[in-house]
């Protein structure tokens, strides 16, 4: 029969495997036990609906033999099976593209030697390490709802056949012809049912379904004599019988005393084919209307397409072990999609319709429960341990932003603790709370700073006047926090403070009155740059916020600067009329000031040139790009 090809990536994950000098190779056997119990979650799960299936729960089990003449382990399920059809697709291709770029990372010429050992350990490869083991392997299938069942089979990287195979009961045996033993690997270990009733053990105790397997022990028999006393003789004999070598307790249906910190992330990385460890995990066993566990897990990098439509947010529900949906996204907030995990609930019924679940009363208090776990835990993780909430804003803090601001800021007060903002007053990130606990005594408002980044934040002029005062500036970089701030309203009783836009309210009587004084006595001039710079700023003013500055814009009503260039930032032009109102402020008190009331005297075309300098300056430290920059710097050098 012709030989099919291998698609090429999977071709090259099959050549890893086969040369594989991985010394963990023993972890095959959990990969094809493990899409055992998948096949028969499958099977279950169609069972509850679909009666002709004509299995009960108690049916499924997934066999172990041994054939130590002929070389062989079969793993054999009773689950959903695949046609001919499904083993080209799921057999001849491999889906974990993914997990070939490290190898890709690799120099050609180092290659061959270097098998991917971290593929193959932190997460598995499915069902191709089986050829770390085998020299040959046979799968022989019968898929429900099928007249016949089929046969696949390979040795390795030359190709595959599929052919037609009369095999009466439903479900697959995966037949691995184990490889000779060689001077550096003893191979003949996996023949030995105690080893792999250890492996079992090892990686696969969990798995819901029994595991089947002879097992060799020795009895006790008499012999038929009696010795010198008259007692009978007995003698040690090897026998062999089935049994169930796995506990069937799923890691999240386990005490936690059970379960260590390290098996929930090894089931993480598995279970979710992640090769990062998880940021933090969750347990939940839950007693009340509606009882459940659940292990989540916050990971350690947000997916790629996280930020995508096609991200699809959910956790994996199961009731009583069987698992009844993939992803069930009505258990997740929006600001939480990030969380993967397990909810399992013997409360939930499992023959109602995926559609009517969705709906279900039980499901909305689990979600509650969850969300709030959730929240407390991010808060634990943000108090105890400043590193790894570092890492998690990284990656994640755009949703918990989001997540105030949406559903009419329905979450807000869920969420508020979780920001964190970088600081003018310290290095790290710095919360609401703690910005709060910091402020000295006679501080009424918490002071922010909107800009690009923090380095722009930083150098605005208006900082300096609250610096001085001896607050500290939140800066804030991202779009959505100007929006948090003004759907939060306020934090803990303590109004925001945009110092661009906003009253510092830090100024003395003393100060303002000389402002006063100094805006009547200059009333011509501040009036004669307002005309110049008609149509760009609605008001010119003198200011006591700048210390070493000459000019600051700053804005008044509800939109920012910030918001001004987001709005700009937005396809079609329903935006474009929404501009902030802009002030500039000048500093009565710097060198420039002088020069312009100097100029303003002899020479109003040089004072006109000097004003519309200014305003570009002030653009510029707030980071608005200059409409003409011809003309500013036209103008500089007309002063030279
Ligand atoms: P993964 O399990 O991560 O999808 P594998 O390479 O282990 O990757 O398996 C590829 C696919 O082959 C599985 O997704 C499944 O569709 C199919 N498969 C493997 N083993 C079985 C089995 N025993 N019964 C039914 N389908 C199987």
């Amino acid at each position: 029969m012709a030989k099919k090809q291998f698609k090429a990536e999977s071709k090259r994950l099959l050549d890893l495997m086969i040369n594989s000098i991985y010394t963990h190779k023993e972890i095959f056997l959990r990969e094809v036990v493990s899409n055992a119990s998948d096949a028969i979650d499958k099977l279950c799960y169609l069972a509850l609906t679909d009666e002709n299936v004509g299995l009960s729960r108690d049916d499924f089990r997934i066999r172990i033999t041994v054939d130590k003449d002929a070389r062989t382990i079969t793993v054999s399920d009773n689950g959903i099976g695949m046609n001919k059809a499904e083993m080209e697709s799921n057999l001849g291709v491999i889906a974990r593209s993914g997990s070939l770029q490290f190898k890709n990372d690799i120099p050609e010429d180092k290659k061959a030697e270097a098998p991917d050992l971290d593929i193959i350990g932190q997460f598995g490869v499915g069902f191709y390490s089986a050829f770390m083991v085998s020299d040959k392997v046979t799968v022989l299938s019968h898929r429900y709802g099928e007249e016949t069942g089929a046969k696949w089979e390979s040795s390795g990287v030359d190709g595959y056949t599929v052919e037609d195979y009369e095999k009466d009961d439903i479900g697959t045996d995966v037949i691995m012809h184990i490889k000779p033993d060689s001077e550096e690997e003893h191979y003949s270990e996996y023949l030995d049912s105690w080893r792999l009733k250890e492996l079992v053990k090892k990686y696969s105790d969990y798995v819901r379904w029994p595991i089947r397997m002879d097992v060799e022990h020795y009895e006790q028999q008499e012999t038929g004599e009696t010795d010198e006393d008259g007692k009978p003789k007995t003698k040690y004999v090897a026998v062999s019988s089935e049994e169930t070598v796995n506990s069937m307790v799923p890691i999240w249906q386990r005490s936690k005393s059970d379960v260590t910190d390290d098996d929930c992330i090894q089931f993480y990385k598995d279970h979710f084919h992640d090769q990062e460890d998880p940021l933090a995990v969750i347990r939940v066993d839950a007693e009340g209307t509606v009882s459940f566990k659940a292990m989540l897990f916050v990971p350690g990098k947000a997916p790629y397409d996280l930020y995508t439509r096609d991200y699809q947010p959910g956790l994996q529900l199961y009731s009583s072990g069987v698992m009844i949906m993939e992803k069930c996204a009505d258990l997740l907030p929006d600001c939480f999609r990030f969380v993967r995990g397990v909810v399992d609930s013997p409360d939930l019924s499992l023959n109602i319709s995926r559609e009517m679940l969705q709906h279900d009363r039980q499901l909305k208090i689990i979600a509650n429960n969850l969300e709030k776990r959730i929240k407390t835990k991010l808060k634990t993780m943000l108090d105890e341990d400043r590193d790894s909430y570092a890492k998690f804003w990284e990656q994640f803090a755009p949703l918990i932003k989001y997540g105030v601001v949406s559903d009419y800021g329905m979450h807000k007060d869920l969420l508020k603790e979780l920001l964190v903002y970088r600081s003018s007053g310290s290095d790290g990130l710095v919360s609401f709370d703690e910005y709060i606990k910091e402020m000295p005594e006679k501080q009424e408002k918490i002071y922010y700073a909107t800009a690009e980044s923090v380095s722009r934040a930083e150098s605005l002029p208006q900082a300096e006047q609250v610096k001085d005062a001896g607050y500290a500036v939140l800066y804030m970089t991202d779009e959505a926090d100007t929006f948090v701030v003004s759907v939060l309203g306020d934090y803990d009783g303590k109004e925001f403070c945009n110092i661009t836009s906003d009253d510092l309210g830090l100024e003395s009587e003393d100060e303002k009155a000389d402002t006063e004084k100094k805006a009547e006595e200059n009333k011509d001039l501040l009036d004669f740059i307002k005309d110049t710079l008609s149509g760009e700023v609605e008001d010119v003013r003198l200011s006591h916020k700048l210390r070493s500055y000459p000019v600051c814009l700053t804005t008044e009503g509800d939109i920012t600067l910030e918001a001004e260039k987001y709005l700009k930032s937005l396809p079609g032009d329903q935006f474009r009329d929404l501009k902030a109102k802009k002030i500039l402020e000048l500093n009565g008190n710097h060198r420039a000031f002088g020069a312009l009331q100097k100029a303003f005297e002899t020479d109003r075309e040089k004072a006109g040139a000097m004003a519309k300098i200014l305003l570009a300056q002030a653009k510029l430290i707030a980071d608005i790009p200059l409409d003409d920059p011809r003309e500013y710097t036209d103008l500089v050098c007309n002063l030279f």
